[in-house]
């Protein structure tokens, strides 16, 4: 499996990072590697003095699919959690400003926790989740996927533009703003509609 990722995809995160808002969807990926489920702690890598938590609608991929159409793009996820898209934002920025690839910054080990899913049947309205992360009991981000600038089923079709979606892919699908750094001892909850998903510790 792979994690497919939008970036800048809230008005409000773009805002807080100085960056400007894009024409097109800011696509990357995440290798299977960078896997962190089961609420397993997330262990703080030594390379980056700032890792950021990102709090993130995920979607599950449920069906083999390459140029889909928005309009068709729900038949190809089957459920919905959420995830913490990891960026060593030092890291990111140092190679941003240099023009090169910062897949180090995103994709690295245990980049990419996630939760259960919950099936989109039990969701309702998928453009209207409500979502929040809480770190150490404190409210951190909170968004709505109806604040998203490109929406889950749009998000989908860009992707496949590129990249054959295959069953068992998640997608990330982008961060509403709050993002900090995490350090060693923090509690990290979060919750899509009420639902407790995630709960894990960074050591
Ligand atoms: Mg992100």
């Amino acid at each position: 499996m792979k994690f497919l990722c939008i970036g800048r995809n809230y008005a409000d995160h773009i805002a807080e990072l100085n960056n400007e808002r894009p024409d097109e969807p800011v696509l990357f990926l995440k290798p299977d590697t960078a896997l962190l489920k089961g609420n397993a702690p997330f262990y703080h890598p030594e390379f980056s003095n700032n890792i950021q938590h990102e709090v993130e609608v995920i979607i599950r991929i449920s069906k083999e699919g390459k140029y889909i159409d928005p309009k068709f793009a729900g038949k190809y996820y089957d459920a919905v959690g959420l995830g913490i898209d990891f960026t060593a934002r030092d890291v990111q920025e140092k190679l941003r400003g240099k023009g090169l690839p910062w897949d180090i910054a995103k994709g690295f080990n245990h980049s990419a926790a996630v939760s259960e899913f919950i099936l989109k049947e039990e969701l309702g309205d998928l453009n209207q989740l409500n979502f929040h992360l809480n770190v150490n009991g404190e409210k951190r981000q909170e968004g709505n996927t109806s604040m998203m600038l490109w929406k889950i089923d749009e998000v989908v079709s860009a992707l496949s533009q590129y990249f054959l979606l295959k069953k068992g892919d998640i997608i990330f699908t982008g961060t509403p703003k709050g993002v900090q750094a995490v350090k060693t001892g923090d509690k990290l909850e979060g919750w899509l509609e009420g639902t407790k998903l995630l709960d894990f510790e960074v050591k």
